[in-house]
């Protein structure tokens, strides 16, 4: 695998691997920090390209807040091997001034979907996210991008950008990977106490009961997110930022499932914020 820490050297790389030889190329963003949920996204992206470039870059625009970017774990060492087993042929960790060069100043804003969920408790997140990886789309030139549906919200804002910019791009999600009491893996699960790790399965208890409130015959949002939340007030540790039932592709808010609704939630745990969320989906009677 080769380590690329110049944006030149980036895309003379895409230019002579696209250009010259006709391959395709999968990109994986990461703010590294690695765990199997990322390297799922390397496994998959190897499925649909012939190079796999994985992105390293703790993107400062797209933190709300100074002290989770400072204690943000780095560990590039460790990402660049894990990187490697799984199979990426290029590890692609800039600095912060080579994506945002001094008086850089433009911004990509996805307007509608980034407003609720996560939106609406992390200003200027968003913009930050589609920021940096219109940024990394025009750097590496991926035909195909893979994106968690961990992050659901920022997969909805990302898929809209590439439609409203006609970006030729692919984008792929995978599956929410979880360790195995259910919590979704994520790089903020280090920050973590012992007695925190524990209190932190309540957010897949808290989606489990939604779904379980669907299937015994719940059809509005008031109960279905009530059942999530009893479920999380349950956990002393735990304070809930939001429980939300929201439709899948535009994200508004539902006052009943339809076919499918997106039960999502934000809770912290102590000072670390996590998210998590599931399709429910209303099955025949
Ligand atoms: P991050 O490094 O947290 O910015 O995540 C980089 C990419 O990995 C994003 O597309 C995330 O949605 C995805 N990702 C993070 N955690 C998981 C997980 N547990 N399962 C699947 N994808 C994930």
């Amino acid at each position: 695998m080769r380590a690329i820490d110049q944006v030149s050297a980036m895309q003379a790389w895409s230019r002579e691997v696209r250009g010259r030889d006709g391959l395709k190329v999968a990109l994986v963003p990461t703010m590294g920090a690695l765990h199997a949920g990322h390297l799922s996204l390397v496994t998959l992206a190897r499925r649909h390209a012939d190079r796999v470039v994985a992105s390293v870059f703790v993107n400062p625009a797209q933190f709300d807040r100074a002290d989770d970017l400072a204690r943000y774990p780095r560990d590039l060492e460790r990402d660049g091997a894990l990187l490697a087993g799984a199979g990426a042929d290029v590890l692609f960790a800039p600095d912060a001034a080579e994506i945002y060069p001094p008086g850089a100043q433009t911004f990509v804003t996805v307007e509608e979907l980034a407003q609720p969920l996560c939106g609406a408790h992390r200003p200027g997140h968003f913009r930050g996210v589609a920021t940096v990886v219109l940024k990394l789309f025009s750097i590496v030139q991926p035909d195909v991008a893979v994106f968690g549906e961990k992050d659901y919200q920022q997969l909805a804002v990302i898929r809209r950008m590439v439609r409203d910019l006609f970006l030729d791009v692919d984008v792929l999600a995978a599956p929410i990977v979880r360790e195995a009491d259910g919590l979704a893996m994520s790089s903020r699960n280090r920050h973590l106490a012992a007695a925190e790790r524990a209190a932190a399965r309540c957010l897949a208890a808290a989606l489990a009961a939604g779904e379980a409130a669907v299937a015994a015959g719940e059809r509005t949002a008031a109960a279905i997110c009530a059942a999530a939340t009893d479920e999380l007030a349950r956990e002393p540790l735990a304070r809930v930022e939001y429980v939300a039932l929201v439709d899948p592709d535009t994200l508004a808010a539902v006052t009943e499932v339809g076919e499918r609704a997106l039960l999502a939630l934000a809770v912290w745990i102590g000072s670390t914020r996590l998210i998590d969320n599931r399709v429910l989906e209303r099955r025949a009677p």
